[in-house]
């Protein structure tokens, strides 16, 4: 059995912005800062190193930076959930297609490797109804960088399938620079998706192995997987 892992924002839809602001009014909260947030790159960040690097950034001592990470998680998930409009959400092009067809197979396991916190992903995810299709993942609630998640995105596939998940079986699907990094540090190989905010020619120098403009041709995905899309 092989293992697809795939990122949220950017990848699977486009929230048009709607966490800055629960995410902002949290940190501003805990810290009295939202510190350099306008000129901050989210993308392929983990909320939790998002958090500390606005933070530290701001003079907040780092030990102090992490002891506020769950208050910020809570205050955060708690102003998304009641701020979020589900109609304002943007399914990227034929991913519902793509993860019907990948649910399908029985010789695939489906999960999400994301630096969102887990209730953020599950409120993002519900908007077009796209979590059904993942029966775990990998969260900002289990690493501070997403360079750490891919081994606890293979232990959970183990726990919850059985049998073990090898790198060279796995695929992450991911828009950033960061996705296609974590990937290759694991030895897994990545498909990059240009429908996020990384121009396609970044994704290609940070070594991906296959890009697309978007989900639309199955052909990388398949091959990828080893497979002619014929
Ligand atoms: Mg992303």
């Amino acid at each position: 059995m092989r293992l697809v892992l795939f990122d949220v924002d950017g990848t699977l839809v486009d929230c048009a912005g709607q966490s800055r602001a629960p995410f902002e009014a949290a940190l501003v909260e805990v810290f009295g800062t939202a510190g350099e947030i306008d000129g901050y790159e989210f993308s392929g960040k983990t909320d939790p190193r998002i958090v500390i690097d606005l933070a530290t950034g701001a003079g907040v001592p780092e030990g102090e930076a992490l002891a506020g990470l769950g208050r910020v998680r809570d205050l955060y998930v708690e102003r998304l959930a009641r701020a979020f409009d589900p109609s304002r959400v943007r399914l990227l092009p034929a991913v519902v297609e793509r993860l019907e067809a990948l649910a399908a197979r029985a010789d695939l396991a489906l999960g999400l490797l994301t630096g969102n916190w887990e209730r953020g992903a599950e409120i993002k995810l519900a908007a077009h109804g796209l979590g059904r299709y993942f029966a775990f993942g990998a969260f900002g609630d289990d690493r501070i960088d997403r360079h750490d998640l891919p081994p606890v995105a293979l232990e959970r596939a183990r726990a919850r399938f059985g049998g073990r998940f090898r790198p060279e079986e796995t695929l992450i699907v991911g828009d950033s620079e960061l996705d296609v990094h974590c990937a290759r540090a694991h030895g897994i190989r990545s498909l990059a998706v240009a429908t996020g905010w990384t121009r396609a020619e970044r994704l290609a120098q940070a070594g991906a192995d296959r890009l697309v403009a978007d989900l639309g041709d199955p052909a990388a995905l398949l091959e990828l997987l080893g497979e002619s899309a014929a």
